[in-house]
């Protein structure tokens, strides 16, 4: 039986990537300090054959006992309110947690897939981006704490792997969005579901137009054990690249919840990418994936979950 560590196991990718493993019979050491995940996202896997949870804050020592075989590190505070509300501990959990993570894994010959992102592009000049470009980001505006820790991961990732000869993965996930999002979170998919059940404004940030591509959580799951099992060192773009804008997505929202709520124009945040679509040739040549969730079908289930979760006190 296969024991899997994953870091960020409460939140809202690592929570669907321990229920996946455990079904498919892997023993899972879920590792979270709770600071955006939550005990809610693993309530229904407590009491499972194999599951441990283990509240930790990964930039410290960490000690598994035991064998080890696959570590998913996914612990990081990740959509934009959270990671700037914890600027120091975002860098902390990019910097120390991955280090600490590769350190694990040397030692016990386990091998290492790491959750980067899409924000390594930064506000990108190449479109759709291939893992090929570089990044335009700005290293000291406020959304830096993100970006540049999850680029200063993928160079340690990397230094592991070349230095040390570890198996290794690098992931770039690329919006994503499905049930066990957060609700206050801040990310634009929970923020317009919720203000439309509630009849409120649908909050968008300039003028709407810049554009998003969303890939839902399932598909994403089934993309990150692809990349395990069949990847190679290089970084991976694992996203969804049906790309539209705010607006766009506002009104399909309305739609499907058949909410009449108004929208409203606030401030577009600082460095808010203007327009983000990956380019998944490497993952379709690669690893034979892709995508097959369309966005409605998507949204209609996260609207479904949160429908659920306001029903229960
Ligand atoms: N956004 C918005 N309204 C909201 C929240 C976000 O218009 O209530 C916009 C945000 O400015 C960005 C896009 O939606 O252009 C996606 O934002 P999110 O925070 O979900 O993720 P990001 O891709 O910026 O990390």
């Amino acid at each position: 039986m296969e024991r899997v560590l994953v870091t960020g196991g409460a939140g809202f990718i690592g929570s669907h990537l321990c229920e996946r493993l455990l079904g498919a019979g892997a023993e899972v050491i879920c590792m979270d300090n709770l600071i955006t995940g939550s005990l809610r996202n693993i309530e229904p896997l407590f009491g499972r054959d194999g599951f441990l949870f283990v509240k930790q804050d990964v930039t410290n020592f960490i000690h598994v006992p035991g064998r080890l075989d696959t570590i998913l590190h996914f612990a990081s505070p990740a959509s934009p309110v959270d990671y700037l509300a914890h600027p120091i501990q975002t860098l902390k959990v990019g910097g120390l947690g991955t280090h600490k993570v590769l350190g694990l894994a040397r030692d016990k010959g386990a091998r290492v897939l790491m959750a980067s992102t899409s924000e390594v592009y930064g506000d990108p000049q190449e479109h759709p981006q291939r893992e090929s470009y570089w990044g335009h980001v700005n290293p000291i505006g406020p959304r830096s704490v993100y970006d540049e820790a999850k680029r200063y991961a993928e160079a340690l990732v990397m230094a592991y792997h070349r230095q040390h000869g570890l198996t290794t993965r690098i992931v770039r996930i690329f919006n994503t969005y499905g049930p066990r999002m957060r609700g206050r979170d801040g990310r634009v998919v929970p923020n317009f579901i919720l203000q439309a059940l509630h009849g409120e404004e649908l909050t968008v940030y300039g003028d709407g137009l810049q554009t998003r591509s969303f890939c839902y959580v399932d598909d994403l799951v089934d993309g990150i054990l692809a990349t395990l099992e069949r990847g190679d060192p290089e970084p991976v773009n694992l996203g969804n690249p049906n790309e539209f804008t705010m607006l766009e997505l506002a009104r399909q929202v309305l739609a499907l919840t058949g909410s009449a709520s108004r929208l409203r124009h606030e401030p577009l945040p600082v460095d808010d990418p203007r327009v983000r679509r990956p380019d998944i040739t490497r993952a379709r040549e690669l690893l034979g994936w892709e995508p097959h969730t369309q966005l409605e079908e998507g949204l209609r289930r996260t609207i479904a979950h949160f429908r659920a979760l306001e029903a229960t006190p």
